[in-house]
């Protein structure tokens, strides 16, 4: 009997899956297939974080799946092989699989088409998946394939209707078919990453959204600029993994509150990102403005920087973060991608080419175009704005609580002096001194 199959991509959960639900619905048997692609596992060798999360995900998606009758099957190889593969194995009906932004997801997509097509199976992609609205949905009438200012899109983008999210499917049958194991994330990239690491999953992505809804989001409004609380979601790999469905996160926010409704304009943010580069996947590497600026060849600063001894201790705090924990405050990755990129004039691309190496949530649409807007390449209007580092610290680490958590070498400082600790004369061989000089120093 013909199977179909659901292609996991970047929606690796049960709950609000377009592409599982239909799958389910339109087959007595589904293949729940991942394939470990061997051009991503190329890219991600350095990224150690993003493979470690991937693999607990995997793990707890097959759980799940398992719970329901049926279990994940996983294969390695080029994506497009393996479907043709497995679709010739159970007679599929149909290959199911969410739509993608970047230029290798679209690439991914239209080689499905072409080779399963001819093959006489049928391809069906499913918009919303990947984002909370389909990006075709919020065009501006100009006729173009995207807004370029945000204030514009998130108003279109609070009067497109969202779907209510779909449950999970109560029971799958899949067929007898082979899979291999998931492996380790050390058989796959040497590096151990982040000690601090948060954990993949969709049961672990919804237990920290419960939280969240429960109270935390209603101050978001207030805190999520404050280094020293914890006054974000820090749901952005479960988005980015797709453990949680986008639209769901924002169908289950109550945006009628001053804190719900910042929060779903930041998820709306990632929306606009995500169109951005559907209707333009080459600003991954190329200015998405072509205005030319000249970058500059720094490689001190630049080791400074990714090490966190720029001698800026805030700057440093937050690098030290992200190599800890594998995740950054989103206002500290403002600040360091502006120290980067206008202070010391090092090229984006750079500064985004490290954040993919440890950042858990990296991901094409917004990290390559939030640093273009903060590098003023991008979409930001004010495009010549710098973030002085000394005055960010004044004004959202007022008293150094965050900055003191990530250098304890400066821990002794009491208050706001951890943030100038050339004030107190601290020597060179416990911090190091400025490698350039701002106002209020
Ligand atoms: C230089 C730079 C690089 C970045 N790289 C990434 C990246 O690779 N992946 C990533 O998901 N975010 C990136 N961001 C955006 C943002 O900083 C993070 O999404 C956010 O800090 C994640 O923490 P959170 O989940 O607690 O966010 P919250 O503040 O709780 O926001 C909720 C969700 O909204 C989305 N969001 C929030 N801010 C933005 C934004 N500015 N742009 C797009 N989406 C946003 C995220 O999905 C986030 O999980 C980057 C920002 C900058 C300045």
């Amino acid at each position: 009997m013909p199977a179909s199959i659901a292609l996991f991509t970047r929606d690796l959960r049960l709950r609000d899956n377009p592409v599982l639900t239909t799958a389910v619905r339109e087959a007595t048997e589904v293949v729940p297939l991942f394939v470990l692609d061997d051009d991503i596992l190329r890219r991600t060798r350095h990224a150690p974080n993003r493979l470690r999360f991937l693999m607990a995900a995997l793990t707890e998606l097959d759980a799940e799946l398992r719970d329901r009758g049926g279990r994940l099957i996983l294969r390695r190889g080029r994506t497009v092989d393996v479907v043709a593969q497995v679709a010739a194995e159970v007679d599929a009906s149909a290959v199911h699989v969410a739509e993608e932004v970047s230029r290798f997801g679209q690439g991914r997509e239209n080689a499905l088409w072409e080779r399963l097509t001819q093959s006489g199976y049928k391809v069906r992609t499913h918009t919303a998946s990947i984002t909370a609205v389909d990006p075709a949905d919020v065009k501006p009438d100009t006729g173009r394939g995207h807004y370029a200012v945000f204030t514009p899109y998130f108003k279109r983008w609070l009067e497109t209707p969202m779907r209510r999210p779909l449950p999970a499917p109560d029971r799958l049958v899949v067929p007898k078919i082979a899979s291999d194991p998931i492996p380790e994330p050390s058989d796959l990239c040497a590096e151990p990453g982040s000690p601090q690491l948060q954990v993949g999953g969709e049961v672990t992505g919804r237990n920290l959204l419960a939280d969240w809804l429960s109270g935390p989001v209603l101050d978001y409004a207030e805190h999520k600029d404050t280094l020293a609380v914890e006054g974000t979601s820090r749901l952005s790999p479960y988005l980015h993994f797709g453990c949680l469905s986008p639209a769901e996160v924002v169908y289950r926010t109550d945006a009628s509150t001053s804190g719900g409704h910042a929060f779903v304009r930041q998820v709306a943010w990632r929306d606009f990102h995500h169109q951005v580069l559907g209707d333009r996947p080459e600003v991954a590497k190329r200015d998405y403005r072509s205005e030319s600026r000249s970058w500059v060849h720094e490689p001190d600063g630049l080791a400074a920087w990714q090490a966190g001894k720029t001698g800026y201790p805030l700057v440093d705090a937050a690098m030290r973060q992200l190599l800890a924990e594998g995740w950054m405050h989103g206002r500290a990755r403002m600040i360091v991608a502006s120290f980067l990129s206008k202070t010391l004039k090092v090229d984006w691309r750079i500064g985004a080419d490290h954040f993919e190496r440890w950042l858990v949530d990296a991901d094409i649409a917004n990290n390559r175009l939030n640093w273009q807007w903060v590098a003023g390449t991008g979409t930001d209007t004010r495009s010549s704005r710098v973030l002085n580092p000394l005055r960010q610290a004044d004004r959202f680490d007022p008293d150094g609580v965050y900055t003191r958590r990530w250098l304890p070498e400066l821990a002794d400082l009491p208050g706001a002096d951890i943030h100038r600790p050339w004030r107190a004369e601290v020597p060179g061989s416990v911090y190091p001194a400025p490698i350039v000089e701002f106002n209020g120093m």
